[in-house]
């Protein structure tokens, strides 16, 4: 549908990283044109970048970010699988290892992922919207303030050769990351910022790449989680493009991170279960150890702000910042991005659009990042060292959590629903229809007999 004379001239999106990418794509039929403003001069093939440090590390798509960024650029799980990503069923080629009920069963739950790096899931993205012919991605264009107008905004930038530039645009989505733009216009205009719920993590990652060659085992995705009363380690085996795994120790809570491959596997040696120890001690990295540490997870509550200045729509972690060990970010991202173009459609008849658009994404994004938060957090509050407010009845959702692992273990339908849900498919409430809640109480009973 050609609804640009609704909408207007132009939305500028600020990051090229998925926030921006996805977001892009949603608004393109809604604008004459979408110009993508990136700090970064953007690799013409599959290389990491300065801008996402992350990128060196496991990204785990899930099934309904694979899903999101599918409906908005079709044919983007083709070329994804096109381009090498590896498919792996759920559960059925996961082996996913918890202290409390030991490996949950591989059973087949219907639901298909696509590994791959970070890079190579960007790139493809990247490759599929610049194939939209309204669509322009300018690299080494630095986003320095937005000037708020009445109607437009003026968006400042500056290239890499310190030149000062300015676009107006009706509508500016800020995917930065960090969220600077949007903070910096609230500043200016002597507004209030967004309260922030931060929940610290310091999660710390060291991650090798590997080649197994023919080393073959009868999982894809493989994850030993600790006892966190016990200990804050959990490793990760995930495959990547070109027959290659990514291997990942994480940490909750300030530590040494393993600084050799020595180090690394006394490490992995030491996890909850020898899985991971055993499928990588005969192998080297030839490219040696990435670390990354994040100290929190951090929702900056936009969508509570009384008022946003006029086409401001901040997205993605700069909106909302997950832990990454649930591997939610980029999912979280495409169905924002998904969610804008569903809103589109509804308010396409609206007197002001733009002023329906923002009204609309605000008050439904809340809705869409609970879910995944509360799941994070939840599971953060195990861990003695994370710092923060615990979440309300805490403790009854630990017990809840206790007795649907084992209902999980012992029933294929509440693993299914169990799976659907992890994967953002299904709605939390699943778990709670009357049904699967019978089920996993007949679990919860079970153990206190
Ligand atoms: C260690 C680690 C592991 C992770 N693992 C997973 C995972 O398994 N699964 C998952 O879904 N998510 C994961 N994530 C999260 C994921 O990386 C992000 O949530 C996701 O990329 C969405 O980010 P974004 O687009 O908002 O920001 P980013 O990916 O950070 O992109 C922001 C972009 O904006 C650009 N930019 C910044 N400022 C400006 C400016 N002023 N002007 C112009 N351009 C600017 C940057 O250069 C960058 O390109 C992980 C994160 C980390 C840290």
């Amino acid at each position: 549908m050609n609804m640009s004379r609704h909408f207007g001239q132009r939305a500028v999106v600020i990051g090229a990283g998925i926030g921006g990418l996805s977001a892009a794509g949603a608004l393109s039929s809604a604008f004459k044109e979408v110009i993508i403003l990136e700090r970064e001069a953007l690799p013409a093939s599959v290389m990491s970048r300065a801008g996402v440090p992350q990128d060196r590390h496991p990204h785990l798509l899930l099934a309904s970010g694979l899903q999101a960024l599918d409906s908005i650029f079709p044919g983007y799980a083709r070329d994804l699988a096109d381009a090498g990503a590896v498919p792996v069923n759920a559960f059925k080629d996961i082996q996913y290892e918890r202290p409390d009920v030991g490996a949950l069963p591989r059973r087949d739950c219907s639901t298909s992922l696509l590994c791959a790096s970070r890079p190579l899931i960007e790139h493809t993205l990247r490759r599929k919207v610049v194939a939209i012919a309204n669509v322009t991605v300018q690299s080494q264009s630095r986003v320095t303030e937005i000037v708020p107008a009445p109607t437009w905004s003026l968006v400042k930038f500056e290239t890499d050769a310190g030149v000062g530039a300015g676009i107006e645009a009706d509508l500016v989505v800020d995917a930065s990351g960090r969220g600077a733009p949007t903070l910096g216009l609230l500043d200016v205009l002597g507004w209030e910022r967004p309260q922030e719920t931060a929940v610290g993590v310091d999660i710390s990652y060291t991650t090798a790449v590997l080649r197994p060659g023919r080393t073959s085992f009868n999982w894809q995705i493989l994850v030993t989680l600790p006892d966190p009363a016990i200990s804050a380690t959990a490793g990760l085996i995930v495959p990547l493009e070109g027959g290659r795994w990514f291997v990942t120790i994480s940490h909750h809570g300030a530590t040494d991170r393993p600084k050799t491959w020595e180090e690394f596997l006394a490490v992995a040696r030491q996890l909850k279960t020898p899985a991971i120890y055993n499928a990588i001690y005969k192998l080297l990295p030839p490219g040696g150890l990435r670390h990354f540490v994040l100290d929190e997870s951090r929702w900056r509550h936009f969508e509570r702000l009384k008022r946003l200045p006029r086409g401001i729509l901040p997205v993605a972690d700069a909106l909302c910042r997950f832990n990454p060990v649930y591997g939610q970010g980029m999912t979280v991202a495409a169905r924002e991005a998904k969610l804008l173009r569903d809103i589109l459609d509804r308010v396409a008849g609206e007197a002001d659009p733009i002023e329906a658009l923002q009204a609309a994404f605000m008050s439904e994004v809340g809705a869409l990042l609970q879910a995944p938060w509360n799941m994070g957090v939840n599971a953060d509050f195990a861990y003695p060292t994370t710092r923060g407010e615990r979440p309300e009845r805490y403790e009854e959702s630990r017990q809840f959590e206790a007795a649907l692992f084992r209902a999980v273990v012992a029933d294929p339908v509440v693993q299914r629903a169990f799976s659907d849900v992890l994967q953002l498919m299904e709605p939390f409430e699943l778990l709670n229809e009357p049904d699967i809640r019978r089920r996993i109480e007949v679990h919860s009973l079970a153990q206190n007999a």
